[in-house]
């Protein structure tokens, strides 16, 4: 079967407000969706406007969702791929597609495109010499390149790319004119982590013991995937007990699970 070239969503319902904690990042990219909105505003004094932004953090902090809640908050269309899509892939696949997508993106600009792991493409180079042409990855990081570097800055098109790995990635990919802006997505503080279980507590019935501080202070070292992940446990646990809302004691079962899980999933990792 022919899978989607990307993933490619014309209207984005995300906006900052479901975006929890990360004030600063939210900050930093607010410029973006300015750019978006009215891009003529700001290159009229000779000025560029940056083509890209690199969002750098640990997985599950909420890179995405930024990148989205950017679309959505400058209501435009929302383009991604993933890096890792582009592991063995067949010689010149991940090329055309790089092709493929900018110039679908370009046809409905102004937009965001989003590459997710992209040090899974952007890695440093091979040193010494290129074998042959036929590695598949730094074919797709040259078309990214030349895409990058074949537009305007006022096309409207505004690629963010996230990544928990920025040491890896070529140098080339961070030259200006390219990714020459970092935003970091740090994990969650205490703070943080409280306005991240308001978001996800909201849709849920609660027993009245359920206090966002309290969980907040039950899950230190916890991303905003995490927080998410305890509160849909928490809800199917207590459903499985045939509560009539979620309390305290379901949340105690989560936070156990999530823990779990991610103890399992470093154990394979080490
Ligand atoms: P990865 O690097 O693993 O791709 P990521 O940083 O892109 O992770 P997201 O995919 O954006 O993380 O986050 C996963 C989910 O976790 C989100 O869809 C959301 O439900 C929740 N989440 C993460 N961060 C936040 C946040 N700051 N506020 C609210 N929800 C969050």
């Amino acid at each position: 079967s022919k899978a989607a070239l990307f993933d490619a969503e014309n209207k984005v319902k995300i906006t900052f407000k479901d975006v929890a904690g990360l004030e600063e990042a939210k900050e930093e990219v607010q410029e973006i969706v300015e750019f978006l909105k009215n891009p003529s505003k700001f290159t009229i004094l000779g000025g560029k406007i940056p083509k890209g932004a690199l969002l750098v953090g640990p997985p599950g902090t909420g890179k995405t969702l930024l990148a989205k809640a950017v679309a959505g908050e400058a209501d435009v269309p929302f383009f991604s791929l993933s890096g890792s899509d582009f592991v063995e892939m067949f010689v010149g696949v991940g090329a055309a597609r790089v092709r493929d997508l900018f110039k679908q993106a370009k046809a409905k600009a102004p937009c965001i495109i989003f590459i997710d792991e992209i040090d899974a493409i952007g890695r440093h180079r091979s040193r010494g010499q290129i074998q042959g042409g036929n590695d598949e990855r730094e074919n797709t990081l040259n078309s990214l390149l030349v895409e990058m570097d074949g537009f305007a800055t006022d096309s409207g098109v505004i690629i963010l790319a996230a990544t928990n790995r920025p040491d890896t990635l070529d140098s080339a990919l961070l030259r200006p004119g390219r990714f020459d802006r970092q935003i970091s997505i740090d994990k969650p503080d205490i703070n943080g982590r409280t306005e991240i279980f308001n978001v996800h507590l909201k849709p849920l019935t609660l027993a009245p013991d359920v206090d966002a501080k309290k969980l907040a202070a039950q899950t230190p070292g916890f991303a905003g995937a995490e927080i998410a992940n305890v509160c849909n446990e928490a809800a199917l646990i207590a459903a499985r007990r045939n509560k009539k809302a979620v309390d305290q004691q379901d949340f105690n079962d989560a936070v156990d699970r999530v823990i779990g899980g991610l103890e399992k999933k470093n154990k394979i990792i080490s």
